[in-house]
């Protein structure tokens, strides 16, 4: 039996920003450029005699991120250099920011945040070349935002959760793209466990993660290793380490021991103006204007549609459907019908575009009439699977194909009615049978009906006629 450990994590998280321009230059910032080393120019290759120019709508940026997360925006900011040699960082130094970050504390989904700073991009190295690399330039100088988090986070699930939240609040800021595949948004992970909750245990550090999946894969990795190692009392091979995630083999493995001390002999770039950011931004105005967040929309949907959390969702990651299904909710207004519309659009709509990649939203009035029809009885719930099926494809009224397909339901209960007294009058035996205590036998005779009315009979009210009839 393994003893119980106490995980304790924090994430280090980058994210790329979408701004038309770089860091500290014009050149253009595409992060779907393909041919290397188009949007380059002397500032990002490090040209003797080069000087840097901030990227205002960079800084503004992190601003609002900051804002987004009730964190206390500086007054003061510096750039610093940050030194290291490395081939994707042309001028030995990366422009970055230490003591004095743009933003500092906050939360998000209750884990405390540390700061948000702003630095550039590196550029990226291409090892697969045989005896050389190749060093491709378009990303250099690219504006990326670093945040960091407390060590207050406890379990894999905690720190997934943490991370999509933070790529839904970058999204509907629109202050990054945030793709996790694109390397636009890039996560590190601090992980340690303690037998001792009051203490930290020695932490390792992963990289390359490529999806929140892969990261909460990692983290449980991690403390299944460390666990087994502790439990055989080899506590100190558990050493502080940058370690990689091998997504073939759903493993860590260890890349660095022990930072060997990084000295990043920082300091205040000169060629670069301090700011006081209240001087250059009205920041009262920014809060002002920030556009509603995740988990406010959850709210609101919660209170206005009583959904459930799992559509809530769906419709908080894709903020296209989201507004889309709102306009459903407003055409339909009646809260039991938004419920079935919601039903259609996150079980049957999004499972059609899994296996259907034409599949696409159809008008509001067309999918606001299916639903109306299903729930009037005008056609049957699997006739409007098969209706929504084709209005995802060609956005034709589902009336027009309802009365085409011949999917209309009968439901009107004076029609029927003849129908149903016809077979109860054809199926004396069944009659009897029933009436003797065996209730199944009447699905017989909806069927009989069913088959009369050459489907077009609405099943439900079937049943309830024949019920009526027969207790007579
Ligand atoms: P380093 O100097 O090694 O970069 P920092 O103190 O800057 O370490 O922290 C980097 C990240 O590691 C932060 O997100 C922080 O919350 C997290 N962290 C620090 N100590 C631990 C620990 N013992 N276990 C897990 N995460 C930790
Ligand atoms: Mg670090
Ligand atoms: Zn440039």
């Amino acid at each position: 039996m393994s003893k119980q450990y106490y995980t304790t994590i924090g994430l280090e998280i980058h994210a790329e920003l979408k701004t038309n321009s770089k860091m500290f230059c014009g050149c253009k910032n595409d992060p779907d450029e393909e041919k290397p080393n188009i949007n380059i120019c002397p500032v990002c290759m490090a040209h003797p005699g080069t000087l840097p120019v901030i990227n205002k709508k960079a800084v503004e940026s992190v601003i609002k991120v900051g804002l987004a997360l009730n964190s206390k925006i500086a007054d003061f900011t510096e750039f610093d250099r940050k030194n290291y040699f490395y081939p994707d960082i042309p001028k030995a130094y990366q422009i970055s920011q230490y003591k004095y970050p743009i933003v500092s504390g906050g939360s998000l989904k209750g884990v405390d945040i540390t700061r948000v700073h702003l630095e550039e991009d590196t550029a990226t190295s291409k090892h697969d070349k045989g005896d050389y690399s190749l060093v491709d330039f378009n990303r250099a100088g690219v504006p990326l935002m670093e945040l960091v988090t407390e060590p207050v986070i406890h379990s894999a699930k905690e720190a997934g959760d943490f991370g999509r939240e933070l790529q839904a609040v970058l999204r509907y800021l629109g202050v990054s793209e945030a793709n996790m595949e694109k390397g636009q948004m890039r996560v590190e992970l601090n992980i340690s466990i303690s037998e001792d909750p009051n203490k930290f245990g020695t932490k390792v550090e992963v990289k390359n993660i490529n999806s929140f999946k892969a990261m909460e894969r990692a983290a449980e990795y991690e403390v299944k290793r460390m666990s087994v190692l502790l439990d055989a009392g080899k506590g100190d091979e558990i050493v502080q380490e940058t370690r990689g995630w091998d997504e073939n083999k759903q493993a860590t493995f260890s890349q660095r021991k022990k930072e060997n001390a990084n000295d990043y002999r920082y300091f205040p770039d000169p060629d670069l103006p301090k700011l006081f950011l209240s001087k250059i931004f009205d920041i009262e105005k920014l809060r002002s204007e920030l556009p509603e967040l995740p988990e406010a929309k959850r709210n609101r949907y919660r209170a206005d549609y009583g959904i459930k959390d799992e559509d809530i969702e769906s419709y908080i990651v894709d903020q296209e459907l989201g507004s889309w299904f709102e306009q459903v909710a407003n055409t339909l207004k009646d809260k039991e019908k938004v419920k079935t519309a919601s039903n259609y659009i996150t079980s049957d709509y999004l499972g059609l575009k899994k296996i259907n990649l034409e599949a696409k939203l159809p008008a509001i009035e067309n999918f606001a009439e299916l639903i109306e029809m299903v729930l009037g009885g005008d056609i049957s719930s699997r006739g409007a699977k098969d209706i929504l099926a084709m209005i995802v494809i060609n956005n034709e009224s589902p009336k027009k194909i309802a009365e085409e397909k011949g999917l209309i339901q009968n439901h009107d209960e004076g029609s029927l009615k003849e129908i149903v007294q016809k077979v109860i009058d054809a199926n004396p035996v069944v009659v009897a049978t029933y009436k003797g205590g065996k209730e199944n036998a009447i699905m017989s005779l909806v069927g009989g009906v069913m088959k009369e009315s050459k489907g077009s009979a609405n099943p439900q009210i079937v049943l309830k006629l024949l019920k009526e009839l027969l207790t007579k």
